[in-house]
């Protein structure tokens, strides 16, 4: 069984709870897509200098943002821990050169958790999650994603977890259904053809050629999770487009296959 690669926006963390058509794709992932041996979750929500892999045998789950309704902090994803999935994308990234690679026995974040509660809420498939690498630039994400390419054909789902367009210092004065901002919108389509056409290239020089790029992203970490599900997809096919939806006008919440 060989999965797709996938990345999805996650958006606020009240995703979770919200009706909205995000929410309603994301509980639908186990229909769109075979249900995986085991996860591999790259969110936008770890950072770290060099790339580090969780050994967690029970993976808790982290919340990591402030001010959100009670009932958020009161959810939680029990699913089971990968170690040997872990052991075994050290080994990918270290023999491809992308190391030294760390451990940590770190639990997951709501950008891993938001998006697997709502797909596998059964919470039976063990999960670890690898952290992205702010100060690194779109290509070594990219090239994260190749070296993990081969976990696909052993019933792997990675799930690379961020926003398509992520400028919150332009969040106040919109509501979660609110019209989409035309300069967001801008880069969202851009994207999504560059993604759907294979321009890999051009995605990976986004910052330069992409429209309104730096708006929508005045700094990348939550565009960087789509540059490993790419790199993990297979050379030569593009991604294909499975959701399309905003929230809160600034926030494309898009997700993609790469197969
Ligand atoms: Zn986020």
């Amino acid at each position: 069984m060989t999965m797709p690669a996938l990345f999805v926006s996650h958006g606020a963390p009240t995703v979770i709870l919200d009706e909205t058509p995000v929410r309603k794709f994301l509980a639908k992932l186990s229909e769109t897509v075979e249900k995986p041996r085991e996860i591999l979750a790259v969110s936008a929500h770890w950072e770290t200098a060099a790339p580090v892999v969780s050994d967690a045998e029970r993976p808790e789950t982290i919340y990591d943002f402030y001010g959100f309704p009670d009932a958020l902090y009161k959810l939680t994803y029990p699913a089971p821990g990968a170690p040997a999935l872990a052991a075994k994308t050290r080994k990918l990234l270290t023999d491809a050169g992308l190391g030294p690679v760390g451990t940590e026995t770190r639990g997951l974040d709501h950008g891993a958790w938001v998006p697997l509660m709502l797909g596998w809420p059964e919470a039976d498939i063990p999960v670890t999650q690898l952290s992205i690498q702010p100060h690194k630039d779109p290509a070594w994400h990219y090239a994260l994603g190749e070296a993990l390419r081969p976990l696909r054909s052993e019933g792997v789902l990675i799930l690379a977890s961020g926003n398509l367009t992520h400028n919150l210092r332009e969040f106040r004065g919109h509501t979660i259904d609110s019209e989409p901002e035309p300069w967001a919108r801008a880069f969202d389509e851009w994207a999504g053809w560059a993604v759907s056409e294979g321009r890999t290239d051009e995605l990976l020089d986004y910052r330069r050629i992409g429209p309104e790029a730096v708006r929508n992203h005045p700094t990348d970490e939550h565009l960087l999770p789509l540059f490993v599900a790419m790199g993990a997809g297979s050379a030569g096919v593009p991604g294909r487009h499975l959701h399309k939806s905003y929230t809160y006008g600034v926030l494309a919440m898009d997700a993609f296959a790469f197969s």
